[in-house]
């Protein structure tokens, strides 16, 4: 009965159409005042209680919500100075590229690879390596208004953010006062790229697009450093090669880059010297080579890629990275 029912229908919407408004006022209310109070516990106690907001945004997920103590950062970083001197001492004297270098010599891998998440190293250049005050490795963020730092003679300190300020303007340490501000573009720029991520895009062609500026830039960076390679992708940023965009891909979720970079002592011979972070695309991952080529590789074919003799030093990283 359509035409009985249809207006009896009508009729109790509009008897209770006041009723249901005063409901709703009361439940959007409701919702106000529980927003306002998370906004308020979340003003009053932030995650990371002791990080001073100078806009080191930490978009580190998995990072330890427990800041290790002054004492235990110093201590940690006092240990990173002796492996790197035993590193340099088997290596010719060059510094590692990135820390993750250190990790097959840790005696606690998984523990150490966590660790150098929240440490910001600079490779010192030849010049600022004698230079005994240079600061090479430091807290990425202050932790408790302090930061520890490392320094190229293998000293440790914690120093107040004043002091830290200060020691950055003096000879020796221009290029970690860059290498800060880079980071901290990259992870602001990380941090507004998860919020946009998974919006619709051109995913692999992005991508591709992204690989190949890394490519330009890196081929960039050669010509000027008589055919020496960039150490690693801040570098390029650092010289202003890059923008923090271009290290992240639309599939890319980590703050500090949506690429692993590795650079290649050999020359254009084919070597793999960037692809996608996992994660970043469901079927494969772009690699990048060092003649400038990029490719679209399934995971498998990516697997029998860093099988390749030419690939092994890129694969010894990648497995140091990746923690396989
Ligand atoms: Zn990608």
């Amino acid at each position: 009965m359509p035409s009985t029912s249809a207006p009896r229908h009508h009729g109790r919407q509009d008897a209770l159409s006041p009723g249901g408004t005063r409901v709703i006022i009361i439940v959007a209310l409701s919702l106000v005042v529980v927003g306002l109070g998370i906004l308020a516990w979340v003003f009053l106690f932030p995650s990371d209680g002791d990080n001073n907001g100078n806009g080191d945004d930490n978009g580190n997920r998995d990072a330890d919500p427990v800041i290790p103590s002054p004492d235990k950062r110093v201590a940690f970083l006092g240990n990173l100075g002796k492996m790197m001197a035993t590193f340099r001492e088997e290596n010719n004297g060059r510094y590692p590229h990135a820390l993750q270098e250190l990790i097959r010599d840790a005696d606690d891998q998984k523990a150490f690879r966590k660790r150098i998440r929240e440490v910001l190293y600079r490779p010192p250049s030849r010049q600022d390596r004698t230079e005994p005050k240079t600061i090479i490795a430091c807290d990425a963020r202050y932790f408790d208004k302090q930061r520890c730092v490392l320094r190229a003679d293998g000293s440790v300190q914690a120093l107040s953010q004043e002091r830290f300020d200060e020691a950055l303007t003096m000879e020796g340490n221009a290029l970690m006062a860059r290498r800060i501000e880079v980071v901290a573009a990259v992870r602001a720029t990380g941090a507004r790229h998860s919020a946009a991520r998974g919006l619709a895009g051109p995913i692999k062609a992005m991508c591709v697009a992204r690989l190949k500026g890394i490519g330009t830039a890196g081929a960039m960076y050669r010509v000027q450093r008589r055919d020496r390679a960039a150490p690693d992708l801040m570098i390029l940023l650092e010289e202003r090669y890059l923008v923090p965009k271009s290290l992240f891909c639309q599939g890319s979720s980590d703050p500090d880059g949506g690429y692993f970079y590795w650079p290649t002592s050999r020359l254009l011979t084919g070597t793999m010297v960037a692809c996608d972070k996992t994660g970043n695309h469901r079927t494969g991952r772009n690699v990048l080579f060092d003649d400038g080529r990029v490719q679209s590789l399934s995971y498998e074919d990516f697997a029998d890629a860093l099988a390749q003799p030419e690939n092994a030093d890129f694969a010894a990283a990648w497995r140091a990275f990746e923690g396989r």
